[in-house]
């Protein structure tokens, strides 16, 4: 009988549901137990595909082509789970979906109401990732108790402790315990509010998980769990771990909160540990080599708006022993002040995906600059197709040379719309996406990272290198690397002369585990590092490690 946590957030948003969500998981599997992870998101849009990263951050892409909340990739980053289309729900997606049956007369006749018509769907939902070989399943519930959008969540998990026998679910509530500095005291009420919300909604949280600045002392857990019906050893307490978000799970089993869970569910475990995640923690918190690098994007405000890169550089950091600093430049900024100014003194440059005109120039610039420069550059989605533009117009005297995205009317499309997209009016889940095969060509830095001719990578684009081009750009020196199958779409390049500069369509953050660092970040970080080091631009050989190589 597979068991469910559900994940609830009270105070305020932002205490890291998804991260604490991902930590449990962890910790089950390092009981030897097989975990999933669901999120369900309050908000009505369908999903978060077409939301300005400005909005909600980064848009995570599953294996099958979702576009999810980006805590999805925090669940995949911690764990062994491999996520899908069915661990990602909004309110959009849940209305659509009942509003489709309903047209479709599904309904024979009843009224359409929010219970039972709107939560079954939702328990249909929680049902979806329920299979028979995964012991337990974590649902994190967004937004936060007293949320209007919540309420159904709330009501359909409560239904469904009922449906499954209460003994089957455990309610994990995350909560913030202030400490007021005028004061000088840490305040438990807002806590004792919003748990007392949550019974209000029919359910009685068996954990709480408090966000806190200093840990808590004995004696306030112990008001906590009195005020809050809550077993004193089930009141956790989580200080900040900034910058080391991959300490949370530590902190929690420390506290025991593996074994509660494990006591609570009545779950059977064998075997696991966490040594490989605490041996990851010790190199990530004890680097022997420091590098810069610069992301040039145009969401540079916006720390989440690139949340699985940002995670992927720590990790190719890690691989190499080193720490990472990210500067983090405006496009828009390198078109008003120039490429020397604001990258000048960086060890590596890496231009990431992205959408629309805004910054463009600036990207391309950039991608410039680490070519004439020979500083080591990865070129992500859109930063492949806008160094390929730069190429064309610099190195093959392509002046116009531009994606169609950009200019409809190019005379030199080098980046042009994918044949199948040509016809696709619907903005949402139309772009290529997903994981999709990928040849490599031997004898390549592409494929010197992999350690492998086919690889499978995950994609979200409608734009393509044009082929037309393929020629001229290999005789002026960027050559092509990897080839879908068909061998009809180019989807990795470099630049032959240069001691590292690979773009490739795909985006292989989404791929990047702290235990499991990518390929082509562990060999950008060590190229920037190789630039740190000499001062000059040489690209060192070095054994592949079997343990990074990722099929
Ligand atoms: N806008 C480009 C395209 O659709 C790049 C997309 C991306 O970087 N994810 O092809």
């Amino acid at each position: 009988m597979t068991k469910h946590i559900f994940v609830t957030g009270g105070v305020v948003s932002s205490l890291g549901k998804g991260l604490n969500s991902a930590s449990i998981g962890l910790l089950l599997e390092s009981r030897g137990l097989k975990v999933n992870l669901q999120k369900f998101d309050p908000y009505v849009n369908v999903d978060p595909g077409t939301m300005s990263p400005f909005e909600h951050g980064e848009v995570y892409v599953t294996e099958d082509g979702a576009e999810t909340d980006l805590d999805l990739g925090h669940y995949e980053r911690f764990t062994n789970a491999v996520v899908n289309k069915n661990c990602n729900f909004t309110t959009g997606s849940i209305y659509y979906s009942v509003i489709t049956k309903e047209r479709r007369g599904e309904y024979l006749g009843k009224t359409v109401q929010i219970v039972p018509h709107i939560t079954n769907e939702i328990k249909e939902c929680i049902r979806k990732v329920t299979t028979p070989d995964v012991d337990v399943v974590i649902h994190e519930i967004g937004g936060i108790v007293g949320d209007i959008e919540s309420q159904p969540f709330l009501e359909a998990i409560r239904q469904f402790g009922l449906d499954v026998g209460r003994h089957n679910v455990l309610y994990v509530h995350l909560t913030l315990v202030p400490y007021l500095r005028a004061a000088d005291e840490v305040k438990t009420k807002p806590t004792q509010h919003a748990v007392s919300l949550l019974r209000q909604a029919g359910m009685q949280p068996d954990v709480l998980i408090c966000r806190c600045e200093k840990p808590l002392s004995q004696e306030l857990k112990a008001k906590i769990a009195l005020f809050c019906n809550v077993e004193k050893e089930a009141v956790i307490d989580e200080k900040d771990v900034k910058p080391y978000l991959y300490e949370i799970p530590i902190l929690l089993k420390k506290q025991g909160l593996d074994n509660i869970i494990i006591n609570k569910l009545g779950l059977k475990t064998d075997g696991g540990n966490l040594q490989e995640w605490e041996r990851m923690l010790e190199r990530l918190k004890n680097p022997k080599y420091s590098t810069e690098i610069a992301v040039v994007g145009k969401y540079i405000a916006h720390r989440s708006a690139y949340e699985s890169l940002y995670e992927a550089i720590i990790h190719g950091g890690i691989a190499n022993e080193a720490s990472v600093e990210v500067r983090r430049v405006e496009a828009e900024e390198v078109e008003s002040k120039g490429a020397e100014a604001c990258l000048g003194g960086v060890k590596g440059i890496l231009v990431p995906g992205g959408f629309g005109e805004r910054g463009i120039e600036g990207k391309i610039a950039s991608a410039r600059y680490a070519r004439e420069k020979k500083i080591p550059y990865l070129g992500i989605c859109l930063g492949l197709q806008c160094a390929t533009i730069e190429f064309a117009r610099n190195a093959c005297g392509l002046k116009e040379a531009n994606s169609t995205e950009f200019d409809k009317n190019t005379s030199h499309p080098v980046i042009s719309l994918l044949e199948e997209q040509k016809g696709i009016k619907e903005m949402g889940g139309t772009m290529r996406l997903g994981a999709q095969d990928c040849l490599l060509e031997t004898g390549t830095k592409t494929y010197a990272a992999y350690g492998q001719d086919k690889i499978s990578e995950r994609h979200r684009h409608r734009y393509e290198f044009n082929n037309d081009y393929r020629e001229l750009f290999s005789s002026h020196g960027m050559i092509s690397s990897g080839f879908s199958p068909s061998g009809k779409l180019v989807e990795a390049m470099e630049l032959r002369d240069h001691p590292w500069f690979v773009c490739v369509q795909f985006h292989p953050e989404f791929k990047s585990k702290p235990i499991r660092p990518h390929p082509l970040f562990r060999e950008f970080i060590q190229a920037a590092l190789t630039f740190e080091r000499e001062g000059k631009p040489t690209h060192t050989e070095r054994p592949l490690q079997a343990s990074a190589t990722r099929g």
